[in-house]
């Protein structure tokens, strides 16, 4: 098909739900570059949305994934599976949790996560069913998930959504404090705000959210789903805090791009689940376990979690540089490989043109530039990056 009828396909046949897609049709991508059907190179910089952590066709990642197709897809989880296993002791090894579940995306997994925090306080005959999240957080597109959004702008067009979320203002302990009940299960943030604008928790409110929970006797669920497996410089947001979660979820990363995601929990937490209080179809079946398999622990193996934090630093530096350069750039937030750059024009100008340019970002608000590039870049592409970021940002200035 050619490009054009790709494109008309789509505006025929599918949802119109995406704003602003890109008019590239993907074709093709390896390491931190992708291809379109004409050849055109591309610099990943926004890697799926901070999916493919160690780049697109990753040789030790597709490996794997060929190696299982070739054996079994699907099977069920009534039966036991190898993968998994192998997948359940590199997580709870490598984490603060002790067991795991299985799901198919972000949304799943905190909605799994969800349903644990309930259940937990269901079995202690307690009516404590309330979550409190924070404004501008962005948890998922399923009711439940958006219930916990707070962000209007998902929210409106679905009323009602399910009872039993309310949201405060992030790094706002206070708020927080007050809008603690009776009723009170548990506190979901995450660690760094990703779509709501590349937000970073303060060590003082994330550690005093920690220590309210224990106080008021509540779950602290993190959302690791973006920040989590290396991103931030550290294997999960909270190793930045000092601070253990009750709960977390995983999923961006977690498969290199075979849609997978997970959630764990500290025993005590996850013993509230009984038979038949959870399942999935597809979740955590052999293929998205071998995918996530080899893609954790290629990240593990090959200290890409160290690389993050260092390569993050030289990144955050160059933009830096580019702050004081220019009166549009305003500053540059975020930890290791989630940065976010904050102009005083729109943005998403500067994201057209920089695709026009070779290098694929996104904006998170009007203002804000986000950078979720491939764990597994290096500073000779940082320095085209820049350039090319630069070039765009001299013009406008
Ligand atoms: C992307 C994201 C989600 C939702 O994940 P889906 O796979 O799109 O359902 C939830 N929470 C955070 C923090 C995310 O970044």
């Amino acid at each position: 098909m050619l490009k054009e009828e790709i494109i008309q396909s789509n505006k025929d046949y599918f949802m119109d739900v995406f704003s602003g897609r890109v008019p590239i049709v993907v074709d093709k991508g390896e390491g931190i570059k992708i291809y379109d059907k004409e050849g055109n190179e591309y610099l990943d910089f926004l890697a799926g949305i901070a999916v493919n952590a160690l780049g697109h066709s990753h040789p030790k990642v597709n490996e794997a994934i060929k190696e299982q197709v070739d054996k079994v897809i699907h099977c069920s989880n009534i039966y036991y599976i190898e993968p998994q296993a192998k997948l359940n002791k590199l997580l709870v090894e490598n984490s603060v949790g002790d067991k795991v579940f299985y799901g198919n995306s972000g949304a799943e997994a905190n909605e799994g996560a969800i349903k644990l925090a309930r259940k937990y306080f269901k079995v202690q005959n307690k009516d404590r069913y309330e979550v409190i999240t924070t404004t501008k957080s962005f948890h998922g597109r399923t009711l439940a998930t958006i219930a916990a959004t707070g962000q209007e702008k998902y929210q409106k067009s679905f009323i009602p959504l399910p009872e039993g979320f309310k949201a405060v203002p992030y790094n706002d302990l206070e708020a927080l404090k007050e809008a603690v009940s009776d009723q009170t299960a548990a506190i979901m943030v995450e660690p760094i705000q990703g779509e709501g604008g590349i937000n970073v928790a303060t060590q003082k409110y994330l550690q005093g959210v920690r220590q309210l929970c224990d106080k008021e006797g509540i779950l602290l669920i993190l959302d690791e789903i973006q920040t989590g497996l290396g991103r931030t410089g550290k294997l999960f947001g909270y190793e930045h805090y000092g601070i253990e979660p009750d709960i977390f979820s995983l999923a961006k990363a977690l498969g290199n791009g075979v849609p997978v995601s997970a959630f764990l929990a500290k025993e005590e937490v996850a013993n509230a689940f009984k038979p038949g209080d959870h399942g999935s179809t597809f979740g955590g079946n052999p293929l998205a376990c071998a995918a996530a398999y080899s893609t954790l622990s290629t990240i593990l193996d090959e200290n890409l979690v160290e690389h993050a934090a260092r390569i993050g630093n030289y990144f955050q530096t160059r933009l830096q540089d580019l702050v004081e350069k220019y009166d549009i750039v305003d500053s540059v937030r975020g930890k290791g490989l989630i940065i976010g750059l904050e102009v005083n024009i729109d943005a998403n100008e500067i994201v057209n043109t920089a695709f026009e340019k070779g290098l694929l970002i996104n904006a998170v608000s009007d203002t804000t530039l986000r950078f979720v590039p491939p764990l597994i870049v290096q500073e000779n592409d940082i320095d085209q990056a820049v350039g090319i970021l630069e070039e765009i940002i001299a013009e406008k200035n």
